[in-house]
């Protein structure tokens, strides 16, 4: 019998791991990496098996397609045709001759090397959230709204008892109502966008009567909780001397401007925040992919410019969880048939094609829905960090710009220290290029993880590919 082809799958989210069972079923060997514990990645993240959660999908959506997808997992691993890697942190995909390294990362200090040989790499590397700063945003208590969900879905507890939801974007629903039903008061949850941009697209967001239905449901949990839900707003400040202790929220005018009107102080000691979110693109970029604007671009197949690597779910683009499982059925699907040296029947994933058309469409309809005020750097005070990694404040970037002709993220990269420390940029590279009135850009980054010095120096690391790594 001949061997199976071997595709290393980067991300055991739902794009991941409906990748892996559509490739595993179809002929190819597959490795699903994943830095975490357990399967599940940001929309499934599972509860630590030893807090022994009795009803875990109280915190999830769509449990049905996570149990399906968990199952056949389960079963393509005990049939040998998936290995699974946990906590493994990919910190860079190395292009040879024949085929790839992947390169991790493991241990609790993440100082242990491992590789990972492979004939094609399927990267479903998720997003990240874009939190934008303002007067107050580092203080204790001052958590992103995605932190705040992955706290109450992996370990079942809550950051404080008082809390504000504020941003931009539909995660802020699911956040607002898990926090209230897991007993925080929830005072208010304050969405920068207005009614009228729902009203301006009510005819393509009702488009998905099964999305309608869930914002629907959202708002009765809203009501049933007695959550305060103002559109229009935004959070000008946090406030606290140790900790958050309330913020000041704002209506915004037409233009988007945090208007003179009245302003309302709201006691909390947690504020959950997030302005949407961006795709993670360090592993394509360093493999040489292109990207299309802050995505990672691919052709109908889900395929890369770059032969032999595949990428799916919200590194291609932010849409949601049931947009990344059909875009990681096709990606499977068209890796394990190319792999074999077959051109792959598009007819085979019809239904996930037809799915991924209408739900690119209902996510663009969000996008021009969901967006942060449109003069949100006036918020950003001189004294206000904005990289919280080098405490480089709005105030330093200001000067660079001004001052001395910074006018790329880059440059004021260069001159101030902001985007240099342990997050290289990724928390605030978006707020850089906001100051500088640039085009964010999420910039190349040679690894997508810290790597300690010793494990650079040491041999290339040798592959794990027999037995458990
Ligand atoms: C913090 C957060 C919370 C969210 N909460 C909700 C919610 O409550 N409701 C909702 O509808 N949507 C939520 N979303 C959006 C939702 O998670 C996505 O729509 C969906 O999970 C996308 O699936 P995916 O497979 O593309 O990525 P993900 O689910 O993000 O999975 C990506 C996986 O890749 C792994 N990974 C990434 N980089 C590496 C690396 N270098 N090495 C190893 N592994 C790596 C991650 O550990 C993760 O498991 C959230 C997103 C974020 C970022």
């Amino acid at each position: 019998m001949t061997e199976r082809p071997h595709l290393a799958v980067i991300g055991a989210g739902p794009a991941g791991l409906a990748a892996t069972v559509a490739a595993a079923a179809h002929g190819a060997r597959v490795t699903l990496i994943d830095s975490a514990t357990e399967a599940g990645g940001q929309f499934y993240r599972q509860p630590a098996a030893a807090l022994r959660a009795r009803r875990p999908q109280a915190l999830h959506h769509d449990w049905r397609t996570w149990e399906r997808l968990r199952d056949a997992l389960g079963s393509h691993v005990r049939a040998g045709t998936v290995r699974q890697l946990t906590d493994h942190h990919v910190w860079c995909v190395e292009r040879r001759a024949d085929g790839f390294t992947v390169h991790a990362l493991l241990g609790r200090n993440q100082e242990e090397p491992a590789g990972e040989r492979a004939d094609a790499v399927l990267l479903a590397t998720g997003g990240y959230e874009r939190v934008l700063p303002f007067p107050g945003w580092t203080l204790p208590g001052v958590v992103t709204a995605g932190g705040a969900q992955a706290m109450l879905k992996g370990t079942l507890a809550v950051s404080g008892r008082t809390a504000v939801v504020a941003g931009t974007g539909p995660l802020l629903l699911p956040v607002a109502t898990g926090l209230a039903a897991a007993g925080v008061e929830v005072a208010a949850l304050v969405e920068s966008a207005a009614p009228r941009a729902f009203l301006r697209r009510a005819a393509a967001l009702s488009a998905r009567p099964g999305k309608t239905a869930e914002g629907a449901g959202y708002a009765v949990r809203l009501a049933r909780h007695s959550v305060r839900t103002l559109l229009g707003h935004t959070v000008v400040e946090a406030h606290g001397t140790e900790r958050l202790e309330a913020v000041t929220v704002a209506a915004l005018d037409r233009d988007g401007r945090a208007g003179p009107g009245p302003r309302r102080r709201i006691p909390c000691d947690t504020l959950a925040v997030g302005h949407g979110m961006l795709p993670h693109t360090d592993l394509a970029e360093s493999l040489g992919c292109r990207l299309d604007g802050p995505r990672v671009q691919v052709d109908d197949e889900q395929r890369t410019d770059v032969v032999g690597v595949w990428a799916a779910g919200e590194n291609t683009g932010i849409g949601g969880a049931a947009l990344a499982v059909a875009e990681g059925h096709i990606a499977g699907r068209s890796a394990a048939a190319r792999l074999r040296g077959a051109v792959p029947d598009p007819r085979g994933w019809a239904a996930a094609a037809k799915a991924r058309t209408r739900l690119r469409a209902f996510a663009a309809a969000l996008d021009t829905v969901y967006a942060p005020p449109a003069h949100w750097t006036e918020q950003i005070t001189d004294d206000t960090v904005v990289c919280r990694c080098e405490e480089v404040t709005g105030g330093a970037v200001r000067e660079a710009v001004g001052n001395l002709g910074a006018g790329d993220v880059r440059t004021v990269k260069l001159l101030t220290r902001a985007g240099m420390g342990w997050c290289q940029g990724r928390m605030c590279a978006p707020a850089v290029a906001g100051l500088v009135g640039c085009a964010f850009d999420p910039g190349r980054r040679p690894f997508a993880r810290p790597v300690p010095l010793g494990v650079l120096a040491q041999e290339p690391a040798h592959p794990t590919e027999e037995g458990p790594s």
